[in-house]
């Protein structure tokens, strides 16, 4: 029933109200003791629990915060892109499973890679030099594979990196034509030798490998600890010390034809156990003298590859970390707990934002890093401090993904687990944090303070 203007009548209302057993008397009472401001006050509050509450529909999970997008090519972005499909319906369904198995995903991810034709962009067509911007092309596609897995982006940087940067850096004409062509196109698989199990961050002075001339051939005896891809690579850049010189050398080792070769993978690792690092031996390894990397005179050469791949470790980092707060994100706006999402919750939202906060920075960082890199104005301390950097604020941003996913953080179902440990590696290899640091401060204070 209305009234003439189309209002429910009050008695309606009034009766309504009783039904349902609101004290009408006790309300009336409470308004006439209220003074003008709370009245509308209540009115305000009335008219808000009156409207239907909408549901809550979290925004999308997106660690670019500050549009890195924006600032790159679309030929970038495309790749980006391709990239992203790839880790996220190929890769994500079966990593967690190599993870707990120590195997890298060989049968997914070199078909995959050659079908994407990562390399192109990087090394170019000839082969003879980087693209003018593959620096930072390669730290972007580092950080997309990253996101997902940094086992994973550490097979494509051993890879690509640091066995192809040692024949472009070192190799002859005829070397170069012999390997780089097959392994842009993921044909023939590279791996980097230059740990040894007594000597890791003193290795500059201090490779124990060692190499003897015989005519035209070089006899190689010693261990190499660590080294990724080991167990199945084609070519192994092996760094070993020329007993007549005392200079280090590096040689080209044809592993899977080389019966002076042996490798034992590395068993019970707790971070990136999709990569599988081996121990390798070598029992009078012969090397033809032609497979001796021609422009490695010393190890000044083996420190100018470490230098242009270590930007790659940086961007490792950066991606873990990215993954690792969009997951976060995700989850924290669709867990609940007392009745509303943990998202809701200001101290879930300040780890939230301290997580965005590093990735932020270390994209941004990272970014200038690659651009210097392409310019060749990049120092090794500026590649340093990056990694030393990153690697940090990666450490920071798993672990608090790691908190916020409580129990479930540490499932590897829920991926931040993976992270978590993987990030432990990114800590200490490529020079460890120390090392790094080493680097920086003695370029900030032209003192050197490593012994
Ligand atoms: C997963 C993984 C993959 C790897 N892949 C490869 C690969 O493909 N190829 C390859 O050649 N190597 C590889 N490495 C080896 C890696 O580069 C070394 O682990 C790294 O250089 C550190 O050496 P180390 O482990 O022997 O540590 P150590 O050198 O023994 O260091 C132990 C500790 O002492 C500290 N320290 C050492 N010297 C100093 C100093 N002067 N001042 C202060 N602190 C110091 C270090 O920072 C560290 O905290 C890999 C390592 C890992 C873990």
């Amino acid at each position: 029933m209305s009234d003439t203007n189309g209002t429910p009548a009050l008695s309606d209302a009034v009766q309504q109200l009783q039904e349902r057993g609101v004290d009408l008397d006790r309300l009336a009472e409470a308004y006439a003791g209220m003074d003008e401001a709370a009245v509308a006050k209540s009115y305000g509050a009335l008219a808000r629990a009156g409207r239907p509450s909408r549901p809550y529909e979290p925004p999308p999970s997106d660690g670019d915060f500050f549009d890195i997008d924006g600032l790159i090519t679309e030929e970038q972005r495309q790749k980006m892109a391709e990239l992203r499909r790839f880790m996220e319906t190929e890769v994500e369904p079966v990593i967690n499973d190599h993870w707990l198995r120590d195997s890298t995903p060989r049968e997914v991810l070199i078909p995959g890679f050659r079908k994407l034709d990562l390399l192109t962009p990087i090394y170019g067509e000839d082969l003879t030099s980087r693209e003018p911007n593959g620096s930072v092309m390669e730290g972007l596609l580092t950080m997309e594979i990253a996101r997902v897995d940094v086992s994973t982006a550490t097979f494509f940087g051993v890879h690509s990196g640091l066995a192809m940067q040692s024949l472009l850096v070192c190799g002859s004409e005829e070397q170069k034509a012999e390997w780089l062509p097959a392994m842009r196109n993921w044909d023939k698989i590279g791996a980097f030798g230059l740990t040894e199990p007594n000597v890791g961050s003193a290795i500059s002075r201090g490779v124990q490998t060692t190499a003897r001339r015989e005519g035209d051939e070089w006899v190689l005896n010693g261990q190499k600890k660590w080294i990724g891809n080991a167990t199945f690579a084609d070519l192994v850049v092996i760094w070993a010390r020329d007993e007549a010189d005392d200079q280090v050398k590096g040689f080209i080792v044809r592993a899977q034809e080389n019966p002076g070769y042996s490798v034992e993978k590395i068993r019970g690792k707790v971070a990136l156990r999709a990569v599988e690092n081996g121990l390798i031996t070598l029992t009078d390894c012969r090397v033809p003298e032609s497979d001796r990397l021609q422009n490695a005179n010393s190890f000044r050469d083996v420190a100018e590859v470490l230098k242009l791949t270590r930007a790659g470790v940086a961007w490792q980092a950066v991606g873990c970390a990215m993954g690792a707060y969009e997951r976060s994100q995700r989850y924290a706006t669709t867990r609940g707990q007392f009745g509303k999402p943990i998202a809701s919750y200001q101290l879930i939202q300040d780890k939230l934002v301290h997580m965005l906060g590093n990735v932020t920075a270390l994209q941004t960082m990272c970014l200038r890093l690659s651009q210097l890199q392409d310019e060749g104005r990049m120092t090794d301390a500026q590649a340093s401090l990056a990694k030393v950097y990153t690697a940090a604020r990666c450490r920071d941003v798993v672990a608090l993904a790691r908190d916020l996913h409580g129990g479930n953080g540490i499932l590897l179902e829920n991926h931040v687990a993976r992270y978590f440990c993987d990030t432990e590696a990114i800590y200490s290899y490529e020079g460890t944090n120390e090392i790094n640091s080493l680097i920086v401060g003695r370029e900030v204070t032209g003192l050197g303070a490593f012994v």
